[in-house]
């Protein structure tokens, strides 16, 4: 790692800064960490996580609904110095005429907007979205109504709670995005973060991918990377917008190594920089996945897998697969794709494939993406893109798949799938379909940080997320077993929690287990990150709310009476 910081230095942050609330004079209890009595603060969290609760459920990503529907962003609870950001949608699939809407804070005085309702996001939903409209600074806590007009009709009028800024969780109090720069890359991140606490492990990684990458791919951007690390889970934890996004969080729902999120991205940066020809998505994702060496794990036999694919009965014809590409199942659209990829270069050598994929000509007027692909195939290779899968195939049935093979397949889709289920109906901003992605360019020369930090944090949202990252792990180390096992708490978790269930882990003994350590956990002054549930007796790695983010060990209950908090141990680890 070689690098200097400029814009910013290296955040000046010290666990002094974070004890204390700003502009409370709370000192009492929160200068001294040994005497933190963390009860009342649990109740009012404990509140806080009830009525994101309420909220999140009312925001529910279907394609279609019924009504019109008012979405803000970021999620809540929200606080005075939050920039809010409105998304409204209208009921149906689309309006016909006029779709301009009027989104107005406390009427008939206050702030409003217009905007135009336009298909939106990767679902392309119909929505009017205002970004980062409402700056809430200096407004009063306490309710506020929020309307919607459309065609001169009031079609919305939704309440909105205003938590007072001094009860802005720890998590949040304070961070702001810094940024260091290398010699290939500028890394930016978010100050008081689990990226903060690991940078030069992070900052190496970036290097060694972006070296690795830029010459297995001979392309030479002529530009610094950047990447932006956050600790907020968006889709499957990494996306491209111009910029990469990689999720770095402690409670990971998803427990892959960072440095194969930070490959795949860096393939489709660099390439991105040095290709400018057309080429098909489906190809594009293979090189990813093909060049990273797998999905989400390195080293992953692409080819067994692909047959384990086509033994499972759900192999697409590539002609099929290759149109709308992103539509069809997730996991198993990639691993054919990487497999493709795999097997023209195995076929061909990597020379000869570069050359084609950089050399791809965009559809012809009334051809579809696969036509186009089809015809080039065989204007180079002598061959469409039919007998290409079918040389592929037999191909494939060279390298079957093992028992462990296609459960490791099917596995991988449960686990994606639950995560996906769990995105779309609590925490729908990070459901990729309907993501609500943060922007650097507008955020951070404002100093909104929230739409890249805050998660929702209920006890329930803790709870799952703890499963989710039980059953990745799981998966991992090659337990399927124990990875169904919690996958389907996952399901049944929430299956329950979308028809309305008040207690929806009450028969999943994993989830009630968890649940029980998490609100232990909050009470004694800590997040739950990462749990530890074969040790003997079981334990966790707590995020205490005064040193975040760095990490103490606890030893977790097993029974009632040993609830007690643990004594502080001053022991700190930093071990993801
Ligand atoms: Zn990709």
């Amino acid at each position: 790692m070689s690098g200097k910081p400029i814009h910013r230095p290296w955040p000046r942050f010290s666990f002094q800064d974070r004890r204390r609330p700003v502009g409370e004079g709370r000192k009492g209890v929160s200068n001294e960490p040994r005497s933190f009595r963390p009860e009342g603060w649990a109740i009012v969290l404990a509140l806080l996580a009830l009525l994101a609760g309420l909220g999140a459920r009312s925001g529910q990503g279907a394609s279609q609904i019924s009504r019109w529907q008012l979405r803000i962003h970021p999620v809540g609870p929200w606080y005075v110095g939050d920039v809010l950001s409105w998304e409204v949608r209208p009921p149906g699939s689309g309006l016909p005429g006029d779709a301009r809407v009027q989104i107005q804070v406390d009427p008939p005085s206050g702030p409003q907007w217009e905007a135009t309702l336009a298909a939106w996001g990767i679902d392309q939903v119909q929505a009017a979205v205002v970004p980062w409209a409402w700056e809430t600074d200096g407004e009063a806590p306490g309710v506020h109504v929020v309307t919607v007009r459309y065609r001169g009709q009031e079609v919305l009028r939704q309440r909105l709670y205003l938590f007072p800024s001094s009860l802005r969780p720890f998590s949040e109090r304070g961070v702001a995005w810094a940024e260091w720069v290398t010699a290939c890359c500028q890394v930016v991140y978010f100050t008081q973060t689990e990226t903060q606490r690991d940078l030069p492990e992070l900052l190496a990684t970036t290097e060694a991918v972006y070296a690795e990458v830029t010459q297995r791919m001979s392309v030479q951007p002529g530009q610094r990377a950047v990447i932006v690390f956050l600790p907020r889970l968006l889709g499957q934890g990494g996306f491209l917008a111009g910029e990469m996004w990689v999720t770095y969080r402690d409670r990971g729902p998803l427990m892959e190594p960072v440095r194969q999120i930070v490959y795949h991205e860096m393939v489709h940066w660099v390439e991105g920089k040095g290709v400018k020809n057309w080429r098909p998505t489906m190809l594009v994702e293979g090189l990813a996945v093909y060049l990273s060496g797998g999905h989400y794990r390195p080293h992953e036999p692409l080819f067994r897998r692909a047959h384990a694919v086509l033994q499972w009965g759900r192999y697409q014809p590539l002609s099929v697969l290759g149109e709308d590409f992103y539509q069809h199942q997730h996991e198993l659209s990639y691993i054919q794709a990487g497999a493709l990829v795999a097997y023209m270069v195995e076929r061909w050598g990597w020379e000869r494939f570069w050359a084609f994929y950089t050399s791809l000509e965009a559809p012809e007027q009334g051809e579809t993406q696969m036509q186009a692909l089809s015809r080039q195939l065989e204007a180079r290779f002598g061959q469409t893109l039919d007998a290409l899968d079918r040389d592929l195939r037999a191909f494939l049935e060279q390298h079957p798949a093992t028992p462990e093979d296609l459960e490791d397949v099917r596995v991988t889709v449960a686990l994606y799938e639950a995560l996906r289920a769990y995105q779309k109906a609590m925490d729908p901003d990070a459901y990729y379909g309907t993501a609500w992605l943060p922007q650097r360019k507008v955020m951070q020369p404002r100093g909104i940080v929230t739409d890249a930090i805050r998660s929702p944090n209920t006890a329930l949202h803790q709870t799952a997320e703890l499963l989710l990252q039980q059953a990745s792990l799981a998966w991992l180390r090659g337990d399927y077993p124990e990875a169904r096992r919690y996958v389907e708490e996952v399901e049944t978790l929430v299956d329950a929690y979308r028809r309305g269930e008040a207690i929806p882990w009450e028969r999943l003994p994993e989830a009630r287990r968890f649940r029980r350590w998490v609100a232990w956990a909050w009470g004694c002054g800590g997040e739950l990150q990462r749990l530890d549930v074969h040790a003997d007796p079981p334990r966790a790695q707590v995020r205490p709310w005064w040193r975040a983010p760095e990490l103490e060990t606890w030893v977790l209950p097993t029974t009632d009476r040993s609830r007690a908090c643990p004594a502080p141990s001053g022991e700190v680890t930093r071990q993801r």
